[in-house]
């Protein structure tokens, strides 16, 4: 019998692709949704892709009933918890509904986990926690901190984990700090389509370029980088997908925990990032220098060697290649899920 995996928040940019990736790695999901952020056309989209009907329940994550009637319904031997709320800004304006949201479900999902006797769990961690890196690239033992609500539910997160497994040692989690996923599935059917303006640097150099937006606002030229624009680890959402692959079969061969950055370890600046898509969509893109975002740190990278030597964990995909992929995205958007 294929492994049965439960995906909340599988309808999402991230778990949308690791669905796929899973799907073609054998195992069986099952997706767990509200749609509070997600299209819902996206399951008839990946079953297009997979070629197999998608086994979906429309619900919460902080609904422990729906959460023990799945369990109940279905053999799960693993959880990918990828449902959060996952806007900074947004977290700044509403810090209780991010606090809620992301802390409660995940102690909601762990504790229906082990009334169900389910301990393997990757969790969607992120390069927030490092704050503001002090050195470069960044390693898994960084000193840990958060600019914002949402940062700090993601370190919270953590914790809770650490705490539960030394209560615990049946837990068995895969906490994955993922650096700038950006990039969409070469089908052109599934990406990241933010509904308002975007506040992420990608998907707004992507409306640019539809002409959605006028121009890029670059946050600042004056750090201290290759160019004076930050510099970010940009990593291609099909490798993150293959990354949760591979930390799901660690998780159940080994029955045991691992901590890592999901990341390229490579740095490029807002403008390396600006040219490279205006090179994919075929025109220069406009931009103008604004002022710095509050927040920002100057450069972020990962040290990806932990991830390669517990995973065999190696991003695969240059960043003219996630540019391309967004771009095709983007311009496939009639076909998009609706
Ligand atoms: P996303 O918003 O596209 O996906 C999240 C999905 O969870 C959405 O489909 C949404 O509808 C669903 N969801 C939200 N709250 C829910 C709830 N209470 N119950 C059920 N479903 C719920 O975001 P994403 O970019 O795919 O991110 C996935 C995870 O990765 C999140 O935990 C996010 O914090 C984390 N992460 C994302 C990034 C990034 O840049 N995209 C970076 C680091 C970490
Ligand atoms: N950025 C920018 N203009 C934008 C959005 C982002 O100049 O409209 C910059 C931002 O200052 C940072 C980089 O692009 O240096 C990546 O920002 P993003 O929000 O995508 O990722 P994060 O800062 O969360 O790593």
């Amino acid at each position: 019998m294929a492994t049965r995996v439960l995906l909340t928040g599988g309808a999402g940019y991230i778990g949308s692709h690791t669905y796929v990736a899973l799907c073609e790695a054998g195992y069986e999901c099952i997706v767990l949704d509200n749609f509070s952020n997600a299209a819902h056309g996206v399951p008839d989209v990946l079953e297009k892709i997979t070629g197999a009907p998608v086994q979906l329940v429309e619900g919460d994550v902080l609904d422990r009933g729906c959460l023990d009637h799945i369990f109940h319904a279905h053999h799960i031997d693993a959880v990918i918890h990828f449902a959060a709320l996952k806007s900074v800004g947004e977290s700044i304006a509403n810090p209780l509904a991010y606090m809620q949201c992301n802390i409660g479900g995940l102690v909601t999902l762990m504790q229906a986990m082990k009334a169900a006797g389910v301990y393997h769990l990757v969790f969607s961690s992120s390069a927030s926690v490092y704050g503001n890196p002090e050195a470069l690239p960044v390693p898994e033992t960084a000193p840990l901190s958060y600019a914002s609500p949402y940062g700090y539910t993601k370190l919270a997160c953590e914790q809770i984990i650490a705490q539960a497994g030394a209560a615990d040692p049946k837990w068995a989690v895969g906490v994955l700090r993922y650096f700038n996923p950006v990039g969409a599935h070469p089908s052109g059917l599934i990406g990241e389509d933010p509904k308002d303006v975007p506040n992420n640097l990608m998907p707004y150099i992507a409306k640019v370029a539809a002409g959605e937006l006028p121009q890029l606002s670059v946050f600042g030229n004056d750090y201290p980088t290759q160019d004076g624009t930050g510099v970010r680890d940009y990593i291609h959402v099909c490798d993150l997908a293959a990354g949760h692959v591979l930390s799901l079969k660690s998780l159940l061969e080994e029955n045991a925990g691992h901590l890592v950055n999901l990341g390229t370890g490579q740095g490029y600046s807002v403008l390396e990032l600006l040219d490279a898509y205006s090179k994919a969509c075929g025109r220069d893109l406009p931009y103008q220098i604004v002022e710095r975002r509050p927040g920002d740190p100057a450069a972020s990278f990962a040290d990806p060697q932990r991830a390669r030597d517990v995973l065999g964990f190696q991003a695969s995909h240059s960043l003219d290649e996630m540019c391309a992929s967004s771009w095709h995205w983007i311009n496939t958007g009639a076909q998009k899920p609706g």
